[in-house]
């Protein structure tokens, strides 16, 4: 079929022609329209989630554990104590994160296919004094939840704390408005549902905060206060910018913007995810989530129990026909993913369930059911 697959994956993702395009030039770090690239996509960021003047954007060189792992250093002080919601592997991640770098660190654990709570946090809140900070994951990518973040942020506002937002993988396609949800700050990345290539992290920061967390970091070059300070004095990255990676999220974003924004991107996920959904469950599918969880990023779908369907035969087929998906990684059950952000729309995703039941007819598997 095509000989660059589609990459139903949580990222890297599919991205455009002239996102790709948009790389065929070297600039240089100091050049003029690279450092009118840099402010304009900083201040793309803040007006993605209304931030008005009371936000700035960070950019992080990196993936997007980079720029977590940045906002956690700088935001939470040495003698802070932070409280993370964990319902998948990116919360873990986290926690894993505070720990290595040596900050105070509880967790509040859910299972995988079941929200965060607001109602433990509420408690949790009410009986720890020393928690400064609470982080939680907007969707958690492991098994493609949506968190319930408005309850979260209110909680955590009615008790005075500050609240981080991993949103990596839903930050331009699910909406985040800073003037109707309180929180400090929200990382995310240059290629999950913006569509630019990966290498680039960002924090969109409270710029309070961001004054006051001078000397907070542990790491010289994931101090978002030194970074940000960086970019405030000469609009400049403080070390080697991936200028090829910043000229194709610029053009992302303008391809974002033409979209629609959040709502225009968030509704062609939203189509991919019904087309996607509605072919798998015939077919005997069973997806992990009930809708009303379901984010519109990657669903998680359980393993059939049919005897003649082996997942690494599945994927390998799949992949020749032109389509990469996931697999699971889950604890509470035996899964496989399926994405669907990127530059896909409609016509991609009906092609992949073609290929997905031509598949398994070859392996004679007569249905998905778990
Ligand atoms: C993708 C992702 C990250 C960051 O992953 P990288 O591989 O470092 O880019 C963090 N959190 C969530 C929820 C994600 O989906």
């Amino acid at each position: 079929m095509t000989a660059e697959p589609y990459l139903l994956t949580p990222g890297p993702l599919t991205t455009s022609r002239t996102v790709k395009e948009a790389m065929l030039r070297d600039w240089g770090s100091r050049d003029g329209q690279f450092i009118a690239l840099n402010t304009r996509i900083r201040s793309r960021l803040v007006e993605l989630i209304e931030g008005g003047d009371a936000f700035v954007a960070v950019p992080v060189q990196g993936s997007g554990t980079f720029a977590v792992e940045a906002m956690i250093g700088t935001l939470v002080p040495r003698d802070g104590k932070l409280l993370v919601l964990v319902n998948g592997a990116y919360g873990t991640r986290i926690v894993r994160m505070a720990q290595v770098i040596g900050r105070a660190v509880t967790a509040i654990e859910t299972a995988e296919d079941l929200p965060v709570s607001p109602e433990a946090l509420d408690r949790a809140l009410a009986e720890d004094a020393a928690i400064t900070h609470v982080a939680v994951v907007q969707c958690e990518t492991t098994s493609g939840i949506l968190n319930p973040i408005a309850e979260v942020a209110a909680v955590v506002a009615r008790h005075g704390r500050a609240l981080l937002i991993d949103a990596m993988s839903a930050f331009g396609a699910l909406p985040l408005d800073a003037r109707a949800l309180p929180f400090q700050a929200v990382a995310a990345s240059s290629n999950k549902c913006l569509e630019g290539a990966p290498g680039m992290g960002f924090v969109i920061v409270r710029r309070t905060a961001l004054e006051q967390a001078k000397g907070n970091c542990h790491s010289l070059s994931l101090d978002l206060h030194d970074q940000w300070r960086g970019f405030e004095a000469n609009a400049q990255w403080r070390f080697t910018p991936p200028t090829h990676v910043v000229a194709a999220f610029a053009q992302a974003m303008d391809e974002h913007e033409a979209e629609g924004g959040v709502e225009g991107r968030g509704g062609r996920y939203r189509n991919n995810l019904r087309i996607l959904v509605d072919g798998m469950r015939a077919l005997g599918f069973q997806t992990l989530l009930p809708d009303s969880l379901q984010a519109p990023i990657i669903v998680t779908f359980r393993m059939p129990a049919d005897p003649a369907f082996h997942f690494q035969t599945f994927y390998d087929r799949l992949r020749d026909r032109g389509f990469v998906i996931y697999p699971g990684k889950l604890t509470v059950a035996d899964s496989f993913r399926i994405g669907c952000i990127g530059r896909l729309g409609a016509e991609e995703m009906n092609a992949a369930m073609q290929a997905i039941r031509e598949t398994l007819a070859e392996l004679g598997v007569a249905s998905g059911a778990p």
